[in-house]
């Protein structure tokens, strides 16, 4: 899932990177309306963020011309807590969303999964290996018929898991997908949801395994019938 970021505040685009990165998005990040422009014409992305007031122009420009070339893609902006007019300019102009700064990275994410999982986007909601089974809409789990109860931030893993089945997942994108969380995330934490994750799978019947690649990441994988 590849994302472009046009905005100009560097502070504020390193945290926003940051944040898509632990969300399992590839970004690039832009910070002016002539360098988005290029990409959006050259690149396709799943999904762009906005900014509206750029060095050499209106963010709603790229919009307009990302519309007019046939690019469907979800839009969200970037707006002033005061930016009512450009709120409205930009809905008509073709946005999907907006936010208003200041944000929480969690909001941005949710807001940005939430574009990306409209008919015809490119999030899945079922994702499934083996008798595994996960809407990650109603973060409901199933075994076959059956629902699993999965707390919260196990279910976080599983979905990053999920996302890259049969690839690695490096610990710290893990770690990451667990920021914004309340408790704090601690070098073994990752382990220890694990651990009780394999549990419940094993259990549940899943037919899936959680593989340690030690130094590199986990990987999840469907169990092969031998
Ligand atoms: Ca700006």
């Amino acid at each position: 899932m590849r994302i472009l970021l046009v905005e100009d505040n560097e502070r504020l685009a390193e945290l926003v990177c940051q944040g898509l990165r632990s969300g399992s998005f590839a970004v690039d990040s832009f910070a002016t309306v002539e360098d988005a422009d290029l990409a959006l014409a050259s690149v396709s992305y799943d999904a762009a963020i906005l900014d509206i007031g750029l060095p050499d122009g209106d963010g709603l420009d790229l919009l307009k011309r990302a519309r007019q070339r046939g690019q469907a893609l979800p839009v969200l902006l970037l707006t002033a807590r005061d930016g009512v007019d450009d709120r409205v300019r930009g809905l008509n102009g073709g946005a999907d969303d907006y936010l208003v700064k200041p944000f929480a990275m969690e909001e941005l994410l949710a807001r940005i999964r939430a574009l990306l999982r409209r008919p015809g986007a490119a999030l899945g909601v079922q994702l499934s290996c083996g008798r595994l089974n996960m809407d990650t809409s109603a973060r409901e789990v199933r075994v076959g018929d059956t629902v699993m109860s999965i707390p919260r931030r196990e279910s976080e893993l599983l979905e990053q898991l999920l996302r890259r089945a049969g690839r690695v997942v490096p610990k710290r994108a893990l770690e990451e997908g667990l920021y914004g969380f309340d408790d704090d995330v601690s070098s073994n934490t990752v382990e220890v949801l694990l651990s009780r994750l394999r549990k419940r799978l094993t259990q549940g019947g899943a037919g899936v395994t959680i593989h340690t690649l030690r130094g590199v990441g986990y990987m999840l994988a469907e169990d092969r019938c031998d």
